[in-house]
C-alpha cells in the first residue's frame, strides 16, 4: 500500500490536533522508509520481477527488519517512546501526573499511543494488499491477502483510505487561506497520480531505484503536509 496509508495520518490528526502532520506522514510510512535505506544498504532484499503482482513488479523476498510484524511491533514502540520523550520533555510533566492522565487528550500517554498505532497500521494495511511476503518474525511464516492482484479493488482501496481520513481532518480543521482550502485536495490528486503511475506505468529499472524513489517521495510528502498544515487551524 502506498497513498492510502496517509489516510490514517489524517484520521489520527483529526482525533489529536497536537500532533504535527508531518511526524503522522512520516510514522504511517516508517516501516517503508527504513525499507528504503535497508534495501539501498543491501541489509534487505527485493527484486523486479514483472508481472509478480498484477500491480505491483517488486518480490519483496526478504525484508524481515522492516516488515515482519515483529519488527512492525518493536519500530511502532520505539516511535511511540520516542514520541513520548519528546512531548515529555515540552510539557515538563511530572512522571506522576502523566500515569494520572493516561488515555486523557491532554497527558503524553495518548499521544505516544496514536504515534505509535500510526506506525503499526503501516504494516496491518501491507498485510491487505502484498503478496505472502510479510513475515511473523524474520524470514518465517509470510503473510500477504494480496490485494495488489486485483488493481481496480486495490485502486480503489488507496483512495477511499486516503480521501475518507482527508475528509475528517478538513472537517476538523478551518483553512485560513486560500491554499489552506484547496491544498490538501490538490496533494490528494497527486498522490493519487503518483500512485496510478506506481500501479499501471513501466515497472522501476531496480529496486534501488524503486527504494530511492520512494524515500525522496516520503521525504517530499511529509514536507507538504508541515507546509499545508501551517495553513489550515
Ligand atoms: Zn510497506
Amino acid at each position: 500500500m502506498f497513498i492510502g496509508h496517509y489516510g490514517v495520518s489524517f484520521a489520527i490528526k483529526a482525533v489529536d490536533r497536537n500532533i504535527p502532520l508531518w511526524i503522522l506522514f512520516l510514522a504511517v510510512q516508517l516501516v517503508d522508509v527504513l525499507w528504503g535505506i535497508f534495501i539501498l544498504a543491501g541489509i534487505e532484499k527485493a527484486r523486479i520481477v514483472p508481472g509478480i503482482t498484477a500491480t505491483n513488479p517488486l518480490d519483496l523476498y526478504y525484508m524481515p527488519y522492516t516488515h515482519s510484524l515483529v519488527a512492525a511491533v518493536i519500530w511502532s514502540t520505539v516511535c511511540g517512546g520516542l514520541y513520548w520523550l519528546v512531548i515529555k520533555r515540552g510539557k515538563n510533566q511530572p512522571v506522576t501526573e502523566a500515569a494520572t492522565s493516561f488515555l486523557r487528550k491532554e497527558g503524553i500517554f495518548f499521544p505516544a499511543l496514536l504515534v505509535g498505532l500510526a506506525v503499526f497500521s503501516h504494516w496491518v494495511l501491507d498485510l491487505v494488499v502484498h503478496r505472502p511476503d510479510l513475515s511473523l518474525y524474520d524470514d518465517t511464516y509470510k503473510m500477504g491477502l494480496g490485494l495488489w492482484n486485483y488493481p481496480a479493488i486495490a485502486f480503489g482501496l488507496e483512495i477511499v483510505l486516503l480521501f475518507g481520513g482527508m475528509l475528517l481532518y478538513l472537517r476538523s480543521t478551518m483553512a485560513t487561506n486560500v491554499a489552506g482550502k484547496f491544498g490538501m485536495p490538490i496533494l490528494g490528486l497527486i498522490l493519487i497520480a503518483v500512485q496510478s503511475v506506481v500501479f499501471f506505468g513501466a515497472p522501476p529499472p531496480s529496486a534501488a531505484a524503486a527504494a530511492a524513489t520512494a524515500l525522496g517521495a516520503y521525504v517530499i510528502f511529509a514536507g507538504a503536509a508541515f507546509w499545508l498544515e501551517r495553513q489550515r487551524s
